[in-house]
């Protein structure tokens, strides 16, 4: 496939550097669908560097019909990628007080209603064009005053027109999973079959506006500021992709992954040519307000009784914290208990905690009490 390759320009955060993105664009600029996709928005994530470098070089080679237009960004945080700290990597916070680089993505649906408000007619297609330009003009308008927000209207404004968006990061310790609104669970479910995701979740509200809800909420916010007007759809599948764990890097998984990506794009008509049959999948969509996310109780050493994968029930104990202090050892161990039945599908990688610090996730099917809409996602 024909690409061209672009390079945007961050402002300068100190004299004498300078960073940049580089998007790869392929297709006439346009053409439907539209899918984007980046990687390690959390620059501590890496396992979707290597599968979008995979991925590229799929595209590059590929003598499919490209039939859609695909932008993608092989790193989205150069900001990120450069905060090394004492012989660590610092990706998932500003270190100038930025906060968590995946939160905090400006809500467009504001502009675009204010650019569209009665203008919208019968023709679906032409109603969605319509909003998409909007969003675009809205992206471009945003101000760009320091490297952080120039780097989160910068991503927003090649994604925000987009049919399709794959926001790839990764979990510390974890099985493949993904997250998704519960308007696309449908599309949800084709991806996690695709991608052999052990867990699909399904968001209703997950708050902290990340960048997935940037682009897909956009459609059900504004429908619900035109009052519920049924001629704007949800036009964005936005999914926040997690390729396993911190040290999953490999050559072997990253070009699974890439193929899996590109067979999901073959079977979403941006690309042309056969995608096989739809695999199986390996788990029906939970809410994400089952997922129990588990906590240290205390501060300590934790010792995993149960291995990503495992079945876990209501009740059952999956780790213990180990207080070091402890005079008895017999005496030192606080039992850390899930409060969903389900699976086990993140640990944590760093194995002496503070208190308070996430010890594993485990995906039920059932709501929990204690998780709260709006706050389902960590800092
Ligand atoms: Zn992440």
């Amino acid at each position: 496939m024909k690409k061209i390759v672009e390079r945007i320009a961050l402002p300068a955060p100190a004299p004498g550097t300078s960073r940049e993105l580089i998007v790869h664009r392929y297709g006439d600029k346009g053409a439907r669908p539209k899918v984007y996709l980046h990687a390690a928005l959390h620059a501590d994530e890496h396992p979707g560097l290597l599968t979008l470098n995979h991925l590229i070089r799929l595209l590059d080679q590929s003598s499919d019909p490209l039939h859609g237009e695909i932008v993608l960004l092989p790193f989205a945080n150069p900001v990120g990628m450069a905060q090394h700290l004492n012989g660590y990597l610092a990706g998932r916070y500003e270190l100038s007080g930025g906060g968590n680089f995946n939160r905090n993505f400006p809500d467009l649906s504001e502009a675009v209603a204010e650019a569209i408000r009665g203008k919208l007619g019968a023709d679906a297609a032409v109603n969605s064009a319509l909003i998409r330009a909007a969003a675009e003009a809205a992206a471009a308008a945003l101000p760009r005053e320091n490297e952080l927000q120039a780097l989160r209207a910068a991503l927003l404004g090649l994604s925000i027109g987009a049919d399709y968006v794959l926001d790839v990061h990764c979990d510390l310790e974890a099985l493949v999973h993904i997250f998704v609104s519960h308007h696309h669970r449908d599309l949800g479910d084709e991806l996690g079959s695709q991608l052999a995701a052990d867990v699909v979740l399904l968001e209703q509200e997950p708050g902290g506006s990340p960048f997935d809800e940037a682009n897909a909420g956009l459609w059900w916010k504004l429908r619900e500021r035109l009052g519920g007007d049924a001629r704007v759809p949800n036009g964005c599948f936005a999914t926040t992709l997690e390729l396993r764990g911190q040290a999953d890097v490999s050559d072997d998984m990253a070009a699974g992954d890439a193929m899996n990506i590109y067979r999901f794009l073959q079977r979403r008509g941006v690309i042309g040519g056969d995608p096989g049959k739809l695999p199986k999948a390996r788990g029906k969509p939970t809410p994400l307000e089952g997922t129990d996310v588990l906590k240290a109780p205390v501060a300590g050493l934790v010792a995993y009784r149960k291995q990503l994968g495992d079945r876990v029930a209501k009740g059952e104990v999956v780790a213990d914290i180990v207080d070091l202090a402890a005079a008895d050892p017999t005496q030192a161990r606080t039992p850390v208990i899930s409060r969903a039945d389900g699976v086990l599908f993140s640990r944590s990688i760093r194995k002496l905690l503070a208190s308070g610090e996430t010890v594993a996730k485990v995906a039920g099917g059932e709501k929990l009490a204690h998780r709260k809409a709006g706050n389902l996602l960590e800092a």
